[in-house]
């Protein structure tokens, strides 16, 4: 085992902040020794402070049109030859129903910056899905500040925006006719809303470096997120980047745990894009510092058109095959399910 790597192991151990460079030597972890020290730690802080839960969120993708141009997704406006869909508002309450018998605790409702939702029409459904007795998490964008606080009010208790990765030079070269500093603007007043906030990063993007990637994760730290999602980057034939290299499996499970020492509070998805990569994608991401699945709830016929990236698993099942299978797999690694509407981790601050 290297020096600087068993010298950052301990002090991530020790529970100090980690350094830029601590960061960058675990994310560096080699195969073997290296990586098995970083995941053992990264699980055992997993299970101190989240325990051995894993909540399901129900995913609604209610809408695959988006008005961005971002270089990796599938959605993007550009691509002509995504058969575009919107799901009616009745159609999207009726798939939280679901959700909400299925048990689980979190309806996610997600789609592309689509702005044919309007800000009443989205907040009547946030409403309604209240009635549920659900937390929501909303995931829909940038959209304005008032937009995000008539939500709020209407009873959304989390907004899911990632900041996709903090190199500002990287963020203007993948994002067309968007702006880094809007993007934390929009995660600043999700978190003066009162919102529980989450973030995130591509893992393997082009021309991304380690350095960049720890940059994502002192990010996170310095927003104080309550969540964040870190996934490979999956090529998408429609896309500008189509033709680049998918980012590394490996390397996805390296910033998952090392995020779990640099944020250990935060909630940390297994997400589908692991699963997508490998079969057992998303059981090693639970073992590595992971607590959360996010399970799909949109209804069935739509689920192939949400395509950020391609061959994305889990698109022919129904809500119930998804909830079998994924408490299955929760189980088979000696855990429980989530109950509850698993909220922040955060302690509670000392009165
Ligand atoms: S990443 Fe989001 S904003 Fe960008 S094109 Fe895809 S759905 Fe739209």
């Amino acid at each position: 085992m290297r020096t600087e790597f068993a010298a950052s192991l301990e002090r991530a151990a020790a529970g100090e902040e980690l350094t830029r460079e601590d960061i960058i030597n675990l994310l560096a972890a080699a195969p073997g020794a290296e990586e098995e020290a970083l995941y053992r730690l990264a699980d055992s802080v997993r299970a101190r402070v989240a325990g051995d839960e894993v909540h399901l969120r129900g995913v609604i993708e209610f809408s695959n049109y988006c008005r961005r141009h971002c270089y990796y997704c599938g959605l993007r406006a550009d691509n002509a030859k995504l058969q575009r869909y919107r799901l009616m508002p009745e159609e999207i309450i009726a798939a939280a129903r679901r959700g909400a018998e299925l048990g689980y605790g979190t309806i996610v409702l997600q789609s592309g910056e689509d702005p044919w939702y309007t800000g009443p029409m989205l907040a009547e459904i946030i409403r309604e899905i209240k009635k549920l007795g659900v937390a929501v998490t909303l995931c829909v964008g940038e959209r304005t500040r008032d937009e995000y606080a008539m939500w709020r009010e209407a009873g959304a208790d989390r907004y899911l925006l990632k900041h996709e990765t903090a190199n500002a030079d990287l963020y203007a070269r993948l994002h067309p006719g968007m702006s880094w500093q809007e993007r934390l603007r929009c995660l600043q007043w999700l978190r003066e809303l009162g919102y529980q906030v989450g973030s995130g990063n591509i893992i393997g993007l082009p021309g991304q470096t380690l350095a960049d990637l720890a940059d994502d994760l002192i990010l996170l730290r310095q927003l104080d997120v309550e969540m964040a999602g870190l996934g490979p980057f999956i090529p998408h034939p429609a896309t500008p980047l189509g033709g680049e290299p998918a980012g590394s499996l490996d390397l996805t499970y390296r910033v998952v745990a090392t995020a779990r020492l640099v944020i250990p509070y935060a909630h940390l998805p297994a997400t589908t894009a692991v699963g997508t990569l490998a079969p057992n994608g998303r059981q090693l991401a639970l073992q590595r510092g992971a607590n959360v699945i996010m399970p799909n709830l949109t209804p069935t016929r739509y689920r192939a058109d949400y395509q950020i990236y391609p061959n994305k698993i889990c698109v022919n099942e129904g809500p119930e095959d998804c909830r079998h299978c994924l408490e299955g797999m929760v189980r088979a690694l000696g855990r429980r399910l989530g109950r509850g509407p698993g909220h922040t981790l955060k302690p509670l601050p000392v009165q």
